[in-house]
């Protein structure tokens, strides 16, 4: 069996997600091709444990993110199972990918076996949805939900100069000035909802997401009480999915549709001043106490750490 992954990127450097797409593809068995848009990361993609051949995709389209051009360079490189990350890139990626080779395409998986089982969340993550495919298609993989394969591989670096395929290609793509990183990005995701009581308050948040490189997120409420509040930090059923290591959710009661955004965390930590509030159900980690009483003292702890 042929598993062809693409590297996940940003910043100009080789995403950890990259490892944990190598780790799935190890469990299932077969020859691993990994494509590196750009060349990014080639080197050090080519040392993850269990990667057979690296293919340092070069060419302008590269320069910014455009999954139509991307795709299109791609797209003859994929062979048999192709694999991608589940962030926002990855997904839309994916889903060009298997619409030109012709192969379905399951999004945001949670698990897989040797036999394709594959198992995803639905309904705001009340239910497990498992599917099974036979022969080639192109699967997204949560970031966090799988191991990360080891180093010490040596894998063969081939190099394509893809300039000619592509006729239109996005220059380049300018971030607003001062944005954070993004919750669908970050390991560390620290939320606000309605109970930080106005938008300047998360100013607060920013303060223990600087200590501990965190990115900041919102729920729905908060965005929808706030203008301040984009909707690019809402987390949950109509925002973000995040998987992060360690989600923290500060003033946030815990509703279905937040929770269907977040509950995958590896640890949830909440505060909140009411002790019955639903999101102590699914949190590791409780803190009954009023944000202003607990975020001055938990940023102290963690700038000691
Ligand atoms: C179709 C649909 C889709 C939706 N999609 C989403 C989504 O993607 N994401 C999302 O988040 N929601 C979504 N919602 C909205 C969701 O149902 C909730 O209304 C929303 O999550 C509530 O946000 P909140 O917890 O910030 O606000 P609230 O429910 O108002 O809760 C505020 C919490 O803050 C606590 N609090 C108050 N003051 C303090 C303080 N000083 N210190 C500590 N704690 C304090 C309170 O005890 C309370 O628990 C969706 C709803 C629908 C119908």
């Amino acid at each position: 069996m042929n598993i062809t992954i693409i590297a996940e990127t940003g910043g100009n450097r080789l995403h950890g997600v990259t490892s944990q797409l190598v780790g799935a593809a190890n469990e299932l068995g077969g020859t691993i091709t990994l494509l590196c848009p750009g060349g990014v990361g080639e080197i050090e993609a080519s040392e993850i444990s269990g990667v057979s051949k690296v293919i340092s995709l070069k060419g302008d389209c590269f320069s910014s993110f455009d999954s139509g051009a991307w795709s299109t360079v791609m797209a003859p490189h994929c062979d048999g199972i192709v694999i991608a990350s589940s962030s926002p890139t990855g997904r839309e990626l994916a889903s060009q990918i298997a619409s030109k080779i012709g192969v379905p395409v399951v999004q945001d998986l949670t698990g897989i076996d040797q036999d394709m089982k594959m198992t995803r969340s639905v309904y705001s993550g009340k239910a497990i949805e498992t599917s099974t495919a036979s022969g080639s298609c192109v699967i997204t993989l949560r970031q966090n939900a799988f191991e990360s394969a080891g180093s010490g591989g040596n894998a063969e670096l081939i190099t394509v100069d893809s300039t000619s395929e592509v006729s239109v290609a996005v220059k380049e793509a300018m971030a607003k000035a001062g944005e954070r990183l993004d919750v669908s990005e970050a390991d560390i995701v620290i939320s606000g909802g309605r109970g930080m009581g106005e938008p300047a308050n998360f100013s607060h948040l920013n303060e223990v997401a600087d200590v501990i490189g965190a990115a900041v997120g919102a729920s729905r409420a908060a965005v929808d009480s706030w203008d301040e509040i984009p909707h690019s930090m809402q987390v949950g059923q109509t925002g973000k999915t995040v998987n992060p290591s360690l989600y923290i959710a500060v003033g946030i009661s815990g509703a279905i549709q937040h929770l269907a955004g977040m509950r995958s965390s590896k640890y949830i930590v909440a505060i909140n001043k009411d002790p019955d509030a639903p999101i102590f159900g699914v949190a590791d980690y409780g803190i009954v106490a009023t944000w202003e009483e607990a975020l001055p003292s938990l940023k102290e702890e963690l700038a000691k750490l």
